[in-house]
């Protein structure tokens, strides 16, 4: 038989979000000054009471097997914090801890799709959700969002696209690449749609703390007992405790959907690192200044780069009301030149830009929309404003 790559894997496209954070550290490392808005992960250390609870789990021994779905100190502390945060109460035995909350969703498409199910994505939406749904033989079906309803899709736009197949919603709120936040109002609409038409909604809650403006953040799942028997609500400690490394995400829902989870878990990665298990139950403990204090610091950055982008004619972007991200509207671009060489889309703004200029940004090609790319301002308030300042430079040298 030929040696060949699987028709599955042959079609998957690797990851442009880490893609361009490894280039712009390859470049960097190599001596380049390059500054980095494609990095989708706080700057920041971990916090040092999590790195001591390390320690502590390494001098105490906790470096065997636990159980597949994690620790039982883990899941009771991602309990309280379902509870505390969210108003949702759950059994432990409807709880998973994996690999991060990327390996939380591929379980959970894992767990519920069979061939040709359909999984509605709101988009603009993470470059990972149409993939993993390919990889677990679903089908995404995107559903787009526009600038000027804040990239926010409600039920009304869905319903047409909801089929005999349609077996999942993936929704993030707050959204990696818009950061727009869904009011309660539009999620009540989403799980009416769902509850109606039977599907399950994976809720995508990873930013869940990094929202402004006194907006509140709002699981779907706790808008009533019938939604929340079809959602799987996804967080972890990456983003929030500033732990991309240590890879923990946890998921909550149907006893049946996590069952199945744990299963599929169970035959490729078994429990995620014992170690870091015991790190991030301690960091849900007692993150709430941390997280107070990176808030504010992310605050004034989100305020910062869209001043200076405002500053920048031909280039806009609306002020995102959570996550770290920033859609950066390059449309007016689109068929200028530099040295000859025409900007037709998000890839080649993206590229020209990290050539000329050395700033590092994801075109939001990626994310279903080609007029913009996405910045990250999840890096220092010097390097925003000499990012945007270089930015204001190769715009200028444009024909
Ligand atoms: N969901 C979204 C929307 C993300 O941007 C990320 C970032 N990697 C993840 C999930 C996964 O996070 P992790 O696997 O690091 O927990
Ligand atoms: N989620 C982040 C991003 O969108 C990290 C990279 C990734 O896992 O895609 O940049």
């Amino acid at each position: 038989m030929a040696l060949t790559i699987s028709e599955k894997c042959r079609n998957i496209h690797p990851s442009v979000t880490l893609a361009i954070d490894a280039r712009a550290k390859q470049l960097r490392a190599m001596g380049l000054d390059v500054i980095g808005f494609g990095a989708g992960e706080p700057d920041f250390d971990t916090p040092r009471y999590i790195k001591s609870a390390a320690r502590d789990a390494l001098d105490a021994g906790m470096t065997k097997y636990t159980p597949v779905a994690g620790t039982v100190e883990l899941r009771t502390e991602i309990q309280q914090k379902l509870l505390r945060d969210n108003g949702l109460d759950y059994e432990l035995a409807d709880i998973i801890v994996s690999s991060g909350a990327k390996q939380c969703l591929f379980n959970a498409l894992s767990a519920i799709l069979d061939p040709g199910d359909e999984v509605l994505l709101p988009s603009p939406c993470w470059v990972s959700y149409p993939e993993m749904v390919r990889m677990a033989g679903g089908v995404p079906v995107m559903v787009k969002g526009d600038e000027a309803n804040g990239f926010l899709v409600d039920a009304d736009a869905l319903r047409p696209h909801v089929t005999e197949r349609t077996k999942a919603l993936i929704l993030n709120s707050p959204n990696n690449p818009s950061g727009s936040v869904c009011s309660r109002a539009l999620l009540e609409g989403i799980a009416a749609l769902a509850v109606e038409k039977q599907f399950y909604v994976i809720s995508d809650e990873i930013y869940e703390k990094l929202i402004y403006d006194g907006e509140a953040h709002v699981s779907i799942a706790s808008l009533g007992d019938e939604i929340r028997a079809q959602t799987i609500v996804v967080n972890g400690v990456s983003k929030s405790y500033a732990m991309t490394g240590w890879r923990i995400g946890y998921a909550a829902g149907p006893k049946a959907v996590i069952r199945a989870m744990t299963a599929f878990q169970s035959h490729s990665t078994s429990n995620p690192n014992s170690i870091a298990q015991h790190a991030a139950a301690v960091a849900l403990t007692n993150g709430e200044k941390f997280m107070h204090d990176s808030l504010v610091e992310f605050d004034a950055r989100r305020r910062l780069m869209h001043q200076l982008i405002s500053e920048i004619p031909g280039l806009s972007a609306a002020l995102p009301k959570g996550a770290f991200y920033m859609m950066l509207n390059i449309s007016a671009l689109i068929g200028k030149s530099l040295n000859g060489r025409a900007i037709r889309g998000s890839d080649d703004f993206a590229e020209m830009l990290l050539e000329s200029q050395k700033v590092a940004v994801v075109p939001a090609r990626a994310f279903g929309d080609d007029r913009y790319v996405r910045l990250s301002y999840a890096t220092s308030r010097d390097k925003i404003t000499l990012g945007l300042a270089r930015i204001a430079e190769f715009v200028k040298e444009l024909e």
